[in-house]
Parts: C-alpha cells; sequence; structure tokens
C-alpha cells in the first residue's frame, strides 16, 4: 500500500508522515518512511543541487529533469521493492509536487511534468495521496530554518503551487484525502487515520 503526502512548504508532512508511520507498525506492518527529493545516495547530490542557492536561475526543464531522476532512483530502489515485499510506503512528497512547482509554480505544462512522471516511475501511482493544504502565510510562519531556494521564491509562486495541488486533488476524490493543514497537528493526524482505516487493508 503506497500513501504520498504532499502539500507546500510548512504544511507538516514530515510530521504527519512520522506519526502515520507510527501508527501503522503499532498495527504490525512494516512501514517504509521516505522522501523526494533525496532518499537514495544519487538523490542525495541531486536534492543538494536542486535546493542550493547557487542553482538561482536554473533552467526550469532541466530542474523539471532532475526531479523526475530523484524520483526515477527513489521509485526503482527504495519504493517499489518495499511494496513487493509486502510494506506500506509512506512518501513526503511524490509525482504530484512536481506538477504543482515545476507546473503550476513556474510556467511548464502541467500535463507534460505528469507524462515525463509516468515514464520516471514506470506509472506507479499511490493508493491514496493526503494533500495538506494550508495557506502560504500560516506555512511561512512555521519556517525554523533559512528558506532554500525554493521557499525563498515570491508569495505568488507558493499561491500557483497551493491551486496546482487542489486541482490535482479536485479531478481525482477517490484517491485524494485533502486536509485543513492550519488545524493543530493532532487534528489532522486524526483525520488521515479516519480515511486510512477505511482503505487500508490492515
Ligand atoms: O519537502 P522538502 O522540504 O524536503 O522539499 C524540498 C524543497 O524542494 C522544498 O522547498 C520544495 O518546495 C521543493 N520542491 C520542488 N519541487 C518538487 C519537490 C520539492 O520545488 N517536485
Amino acid at each position: 500500500f503506497f500513501i504520498a503526502l504532499e502539500g507546500g512548504d510548512g504544511a507538516g508532512k514530515s510530521t504527519q508522515a512520522e506519526a502515520l508511520a507510527e501508527w501503522i507498525r503499532a498495527k504490525g506492518h512494516e512501514v517504509v518512511l521516505t522522501r523526494e527529493p533525496g532518499a537514495t545516495p544519487v538523490g542525495k547530490r541531486l536534492r543538494s543541487i536542486l535546493l542550493d542557492v547557487s542553482s538561482a536561475g536554473l533552467s526550469h526543464r532541466a530542474e523539471a529533469l532532475l526531479y523526475a531522476a530523484d524520483r526515477a532512483e527513489h521509485v526503482d530502489t527504495v519504493v517499489r521493492p518495499a511494496l513487493e515485499r509486502g510494506a506500506v510506503v509512506i512518501s513526503d512528497r511524490y509525482i504530484d509536487s512536481s506538477v504543482a512547482y515545476q507546473g503550476a509554480g513556474r510556467d511548464l505544462s502541467p500535463t507534460e511534468i505528469a507524462r515525463i512522471n509516468r515514464w520516471a516511475t514506470n506509472g506507479l501511482v499511490p493508493n491514496l495521496t493526503v494533500l495538506l493544504d494550508v495557506s502560504p502565510d500560516t506555512a511561512r510562519e512555521r519556517f525554523t530554518e533559512a528558506p532554500d531556494r525554493l521557499e525563498s521564491e515570491p508569495a505568488e509562486f507558493h499561491a500557483r503551487v497551493r491551486a496546482g495541488f487542489l486541482t490535482l486533488a479536485a479531478a481525482d476524490p477517490g484517491r485524494y484525502l485533502v486536509v485543513d493543514a492550519g488545524q493543530e497537528p493532532e487534528s489532522v493526524t486524526t483525520v488521515i487515520r479516519h480515511r486510512l482505516d477505511i482503505v487500508l487493508p490492515l
């Protein structure tokens, strides 16, 4: 069973991913908690290229392909092997992040971004995608460290990213759960658990 957590920077994805992993493990399942970009050795190098402020001005197409390359390596070496042995995989970000950031956020076609990522992942689609939706203002208040290259993008960029995520979710309500991530983290976890109680074969 493959769960993707999506949402803007500061939505609380990693906090929720950890809470869910602990809850599913307590039910006796193997859980692989992973993230993009940067879950593999090559991915870590791609992540540092992508997030370093010195990559300012990186071509948008090159950026999209580097995220897709990170994802291809991640799916081939981490996600698919784990799913094949029956583990529950929770990924902090997946294809929708590319469609939202490199598509809606930049000037690239979301359809084309989705297409290169279908190829990169050989068509692997999550069973459930949880979209943690939060206003960019609330998200920004949560930043504790110096912003990376993407977090430094203007508010309009983050507003387009948010709208991009919501458009994806609206197109496929059966696979998405949209949660108001401006709530307390415990309330967000409760909402996600309710959905998992229904869809996760436990
Ligand atoms: O979620 P995390 O903080 O690890 O993501 C790293 C950075 O990469 C974030 O600033 C996020 O906005 C950006 N990102 C992106 N496009 C993706 C995935 C992440 O711009 N496809």
